[in-house]
């Protein structure tokens, strides 16, 4: 038996946080990041909203970027005292990510991260509050999606966070919010974005389901995403969406390789923390490489959809093309060298980081299985800029 879940509610276009004047409860808890929400006067807006709709509203503000246990547990003990019936998270990835982790401690103050990392085994929520996200950056689609990760920094594990338990209810996909992204930021999220697609429509646990959101939402990046970089608001608009499409399908049919690579690079090396986006953007087309030996017709597959013409072969490759065509186009490097990490400390370190790897949760999923060997191959093609041709 498989399952498919979104949230059940998805308000989307410009203007569209004005749903909160409508939202039905009594106490909300609004949980932001650093400020930028705040700045920007977003924060006043939900706030008169929510107090239009006769909702009490307290906020729990700073969760930092790769939120922590500790934050998790404060945002908890809050939620305990102040009992709200609505978790309202906005900002980026990181804040709804850290909502999602105090809403299982707001309820279950017993339990444990060990409890919870065993993936689909939360226990059940909604028994005290309904949770709503409000994404402003567009990539991560923690809006809708059954994940979240939350950082140990004193034991230096991240606790991947797994369950349809923590699906939001209501998503709002409002534009304007995304509308404050820096270039760079657009540029990482839109290729993050790109990644799930790809990686959700190859996946082992590809379905009907994913794969038309899937499509859809890898058309709409190639479509948009130069000119949202570019600083054209339309097309940021649209890439709003398909990063939310992506979310939806990914949640649902998971990831590949290319997460797990950077997720286990993204802070490995002392030349400084690789973005993930960043990260996921050079590895993508090596990782097609990699992958085409199981799932050639999955990638031609894409590769039509978006207009690419020729035998499964010729698509792959093209499809390989167009991605470094877009990395270059958005100013990001096609190798591990060329983003700056240092080659002695990256051959010392890539075998136990290809180990780390090939354990990661998106390692499941991927199409073609991998041992620690091909991984340490697999990222020195990404380092050196070789062909995978293993
Ligand atoms: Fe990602």
């Amino acid at each position: 038996m498989n399952r498919f879940t979104l949230p059940r509610d998805l308000y989307y276009g410009k203007g569209s946080l004005e749903f909160l004047k409508t939202l039905k409860g009594k106490k909300a808890i609004l949980v932001l990041g650093g400020g930028s929400m705040k700045r920007f006067g977003f924060v006043d807006k939900v706030l008169s909203y929510l107090k239009e709709a006769g909702i009490e509203t307290t906020l729990f503000e700073n969760v930092e970027p790769d939120p922590s246990v500790e934050t998790v547990m404060k945002g908890a003990t809050a939620m305990r005292e102040f009992n709200p019936d609505w978790i309202i998270a906005m900002g980026g990835g990181s804040p709804i990510d850290a909502a999602k982790a105090m809403w299982a401690f707001y309820e279950y103050p017993e339990t444990t991260f060990e409890d919870l990392i065993t993936p689909f085994n939360f226990p059940t929520l909604r028994t005290k509050a309904k949770f709503l996200a409000i994404p402003s950056t567009s990539g991560t689609a923690t809006e809708v999606t059954a994940f979240s990760v939350i950082t140990d920094y004193e034991k230096g594990i991240k606790y991947p966070l797994a369950d349809f338990n923590i699906t939001p209810d209501i998503a709002i996909v409002d534009p304007e919010l995304a509308e404050t992204m820096p270039p760079k930021l657009t540029a990482h999220t839109g290729m993050d974005a790109l990644t799930h697609a790809i990686e959700a429509y190859v996946s082992t646990l590809n379905s009907p389901f994913t794969d038309p959101l899937a499509l859809k939402a890898i058309h709409m990046v190639f479509d948009y995403l130069p000119d949202s970089f570019g600083g054209d608001m339309k097309a940021r608009e649209q890439m709003h969406y398909a990063q939310c499409l992506a979310g939806m399908a990914f949640s649902n049919a998971l990831l590949g390789i290319v997460h797990s690579m950077a997720h286990k690079t993204g802070a490995a090396f002392s030349t400084g923390h690789i973005p993930h986006g960043c990260a996921n953007a050079i590895y993508l087309p090596y990782v097609i490489q990699y992958n085409a030996k199981n799932a050639e017709s999955r990638y031609a597959d894409i590769a039509r959809s978006i207009g690419i013409t020729g035998s499964d072969a010729e698509c792959v490759s093209q499809l390989c093309e167009k991605i470094n065509e877009y990395n270059k186009k958005l100013n990001i490097p096609a190798t591990l060298k060329e983003f700056g990490i240092v080659e002695e400390e990256f051959l010392e370190k890539v075998d136990e980081i290809a180990k780390l790897a090939v354990g990661d949760a998106c390692t499941g999923s991927n199409p073609r299985p991998i041992t620690p060997e091909q991984m340490s191959q697999l990222l020195k093609c990404t380092y050196y800029g070789t062909k995978v041709d293993f």
